[in-house]
């Protein structure tokens, strides 16, 4: 693993530096300061989202035929460290890093060409189906009842915690076809237009001072949903095999490194102008050294997470050690939040109308327990690594 950059990797280092000063926008940099999570609301998503697809950097994870970028190892890290540095949203992960691979590993062809496309453009925003009300970590559980009728299939249940179903137009799920001996052997994954009679969207709201636009999670009723049969992707009873494969690409995006590096250059600047006696936090010796103690750990992560870059690059999909980076990710990013929120001390005690970064800070700490809940709980992730790696 050679990370001395070429002449060519600093040219493109410069094109990504100019790229970001034109389309990272005044509107969207105020907007993300208020951000909790590195979002923006969708119009703002998508102008950014929209901005990589005309430059041709919308997928750096898709194969080149697919429309993906092309890029090596080196030029995937300067994008996002680049990225990182200048705080630039986040990429909505559903349809780009989620559906896609999985499109692309078992989807038909008539599937690829209808669904690919859209997903690259930011045309179409995808939701994750998957948990219910009963089924989280035992996934495998899940309830939603898929039927055949002959031509189409007939689906009822719900599905819950579904991220920005609000403002999705399709939705991936996972679904039961039979009562099988294993509840593994009965699953499929069918793709569901949001459009559909049937279907109901109810926002969750949550402790993080919920702001209209920063909304996140939802339940979703399905009510006789009619779903044609077409979109049902590769075998009925294998969706299993397609959610497992899935949720690997889920778990080495939500490493995080790139917003991790944000909030911790934030720390570092907020601790550096607010005063301790004759010098700042920054100087103070017990906090400056819980800021050097998540940075060195942030480093190593950053190195680790290359280490599965470059094994993908040579076309192995990534395996247990897609859990090391969720645990190490979250944990990362949840401790900076926490730093956020010691440095503010009693300010952070914010009320619910409250703006500006005391608010922003306490709004994102609160957010930011979901981490180590979602993407697969990072008590299940510890049990992979434990039947995995350490063979118990
Ligand atoms: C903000 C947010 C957004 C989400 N977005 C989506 C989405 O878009 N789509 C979607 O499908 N889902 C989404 N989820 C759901 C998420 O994937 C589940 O919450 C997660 O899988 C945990 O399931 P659960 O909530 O049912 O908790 P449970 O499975 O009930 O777990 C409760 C606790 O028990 C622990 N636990 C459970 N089983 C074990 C075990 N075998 N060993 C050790 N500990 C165990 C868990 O770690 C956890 O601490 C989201 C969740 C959150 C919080």
């Amino acid at each position: 693993m050679d990370l001395a950059f070429s002449k060519d990797d600093l040219a493109f280092r410069e094109e990504v530096r100019r790229f970001i000063d034109e389309n990272f926008d005044a509107e969207m940099r105020a907007k993300l300061a208020q951000s909790k999570n590195g979002y923006l609301d969708k119009d703002g998503q998508l102008k950014w989202q929209r901005a990589l697809y005309k430059r041709g950097w919308a997928a750096p994870n898709w194969p080149v035929e697919y429309g993906g970028t092309g890029w090596t190892p080196s030029q995937k890290y300067i994008f996002e460290s680049e990225t990182a540095a200048a705080g630039t949203p986040l990429v909505s992960p559903m349809g780009l890093k989620m559906v896609a691979p999985v499109l692309m590993a078992f989807g038909s062809d008539a599937q690829k060409k209808k669904y690919l496309p859209p997903v690259l453009a930011s045309e179409v925003w995808w939701c994750q189906g998957y948990s219910e009300p009963g089924s989280g970590s035992d996934l495998a559980s899940l309830q939603m009842r898929c039927e055949d009728k002959g031509d189409h299939y007939l689906l009822n249940g719900s599905k819950i915690w579904t991220t920005h179903a609000q403002w999705a137009d399709w939705m991936f799920n996972l679904v039961r076809t039979k009562q099988g001996a294993k509840p593994q052997e009965g699953i499929s994954f069918i793709l569901v237009d949001m459009k559909t009679p049937g279907i109901r969207v109810e926002p969750i709201v949550t402790l993080d001072v919920p702001v209209a636009s920063q909304q996140e999670i939802n339940q979703v009723f399905y009510d006789d949903v009619k779903v044609p049969k077409e979109n049902l992707i590769g075998e009925e009873n294998r969706g299993w095999t397609y959610a497992k494969f899935l949720l690997g690409h889920e778990r080495t995006n939500i490493a995080g490194i790139g917003a991790s590096k944000r909030e911790l250059q934030r720390l570092k600047q907020r601790a550096a102008s607010q005063p301790k006696g004759d010098a700042s936090m920054l100087q103070d010796p017990v906090f400056a050294t819980r800021i050097a103690q998540v940075d060195m750990e942030l480093r190593a992560l950053e190195i680790t997470n290359m280490r599965v870059i470059f094994a993908e690059a040579r076309q192995q999909a990534p395996g247990p050690e897609a859990s090391m980076l969720k645990i190490r990710g979250t944990e990362i990013l949840q401790c900076i939040s926490e730093l956020q929120v010691d440095l503010l001390g009693a300010d952070a005690l914010v009320q619910g109308g409250d703006v500006g970064e005391a608010a922003r800070s306490t709004s994102a700490y609160l957010n930011l327990r979901k981490l180590s809940i979602f993407g697969g709980s990072n008590e299940i992730q510890r049990n992979i690594i434990a039947h995995m790696i350490l063979g118990l």
